[in-house]
């Protein structure tokens, strides 16, 4: 039998792929980060806003072959919220919608970089912050990617590697050109068109998952794992499962805390991965329709706490009722932070008051209001990232234990890779099918 530690995505995948399994998961309803809350004739994707997209067609198949009819497919309308006025998303495909002399800085800067750099004059990045100027130029990267990302990760990007960011598409010349003009074109096109469950929100993916595992202990806490002279024993709650083998898909510093083999040095290590956590703010709005965008970025401070408002009754309109609108906040912040601790009347308050103010929502037509607050949400690449997290999984690996999934791995990871890489598990551990 193999056990599987932690029912987010990742986990049900492979608990629905192999059959010898019992997935072990600590919330009473599986799926993670792809879980939804339906309330009130509202639903809302609590972990974060999910859309279902992938730059690979088969890995976008999986999930589509997983969800089945019920899908609405979308065009993405998504805006950057600057300086009163909304700018094209991606920043540098919009141009055009900047005052006109902070277009030009952005041109100028672009073509004076791009020039620099075919001469040689440009050393290449070893930082995010250099990998920004060394790709986009210092004025996009000054008005909307530096602090756009200082926002998100909450680490200034001089801070961070470059590891992650092969999924950050960098701009043709043709097309800053064009945009600086305002002729149209498109960036991060692999994500111009999405797909929605037409209810349920993102659970829906989970919850079927769920339906083929073989066997889900949900509500159960990992606390201890131990080897056995055959493999494993996984204890919680005063029960123990014993297993052959063993797939991690719980955060890896939650792993190295429980498995009762590991020495000091690779726990310190473990401490030291960084991660945010995640508050959202979901609002129901008596407004049949708020705007026609997907969703909007919060690059500035002083524009609201929140990095990003989507917008779920623009994915499908069964996620509120008919005639209402809905919108969801995401705030990234440090698990017991300032952030984290303010109490969900002031999260609300603060929401409504900064939407209010740029002209999004009336603040008085909100009709309902919820606050959840996620622990694991986005893996933050910091300088000491590689060398932490190969020498935890080269531990992990000398254990035998299999580690899968976002905060399994401990990899900025979207829906389409975390199945994909649980598929590969299945495959190569055998009995998947
Ligand atoms: C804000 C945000 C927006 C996103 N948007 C998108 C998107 O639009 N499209 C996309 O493709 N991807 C998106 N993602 C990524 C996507 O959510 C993840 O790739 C995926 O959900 C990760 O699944 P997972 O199972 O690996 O991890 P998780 O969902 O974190 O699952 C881990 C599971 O382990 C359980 N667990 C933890 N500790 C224990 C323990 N001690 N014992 C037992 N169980 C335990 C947890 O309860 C959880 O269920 C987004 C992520 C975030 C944070």
């Amino acid at each position: 039998m193999i056990g599987i530690l932690g029912g987010g995505l990742t986990g049900l995948t492979l608990g629905s792929l192999l059959p010898e399994s019992v997935v072990l998961e600590r919330e009473r309803t599986p799926g993670g980060l792809c879980r939804s809350l339906n309330e009130a004739g509202y639903t809302f994707d609590f972990g974060g806003s999910h859309i279902v997209f992938s730059n690979k067609p088969e890995r976008l198949q999986f999930m589509l072959s997983v969800l089945g009819e019920e899908l609405v497919k979308n065009r993405r309308n998504t805006k950057i919220y600057y300086k009163g006025r909304y700018v094209k998303y991606p920043f540098e495909n919009g141009l055009s919608d900047l005052p006109l002399e902070e277009n030009f800085e952005c041109l100028l800067e672009f073509l004076k970089l791009r020039l620099k750099r075919a001469r040689g004059e440009v050393p290449e990045p070893s930082n995010l912050k250099e990998w920004f100027e060394y790709k986009f130029g210092r004025a996009i990267a000054e008005k909307y990617l530096l602090p756009y990302n200082e926002k998100i990760w909450r680490i200034r990007p001089e801070e961070m590697g470059t590891e992650w960011v092969s999924r950050i598409p960098a701009p043709p010349l043709e097309d800053v050109i064009k945009s600086s003009l305002g002729i149209e074109t498109e960036g991060y096109v692999h994500q111009l068109e999405f797909y929605y469950p037409l209810r349920g929100g993102i659970q829906r993916l989970t919850d079927t998952l769920a339906g083929d595992c073989r066997s889900i202990k949900s509500g159960f806490e990992v606390e201890q794992v131990s080897k056995t002279l055959d493999g494993f024993q996984v204890s919680g709650d005063g029960e123990s499962y014993d297993f052959e083998s063993l797939i991690s898909t719980i955060p890896l510093p939650v792993l190295a805390r429980v498995f009762d083999g590991t020495p000091k040095d690779i726990v310190r290590t473990a401490e030291n991965l960084r991660f945010n956590s995640l508050v959202t703010v979901m609002l129901g709005v008596d407004d049949p329709k708020i705007n026609d965008f997907s969703w909007v970025y919060f690059p500035r401070r002083e524009d609201g706490i929140f990095y990003r408002a989507s917008f779920p009754s623009n994915y499908s309109p069964e996620t509120s009722p008919e005639g209402k609108s809905s919108v969801m906040a995401e705030i990234t912040c440090l698990r017991d932070d300032e952030t984290w601790n303010l109490s969900d009347d002031e999260l609300v308050d603060s929401v409504k008051t900064s939407l209010h103010r740029n002209g999004i929502i009336d603040k008085d037509s909100v009709e309902f209001s919820r606050v959840m607050r996620t622990e694991y949400a986005y893996v933050v690449y910091d300088l000491e990232y590689q060398r932490n997290v190969s020498k935890l999984r080269k531990f992990m690996s000398g254990e035998g234990i299999e580690l899968c999934g976002r905060f399994g791995r401990f990899e900025y990871l979207n829906m389409d890779a975390c199945m994909d890489g649980a598929r590969e598990l299945a495959l190569r551990i055998g009995g998947g099918e």
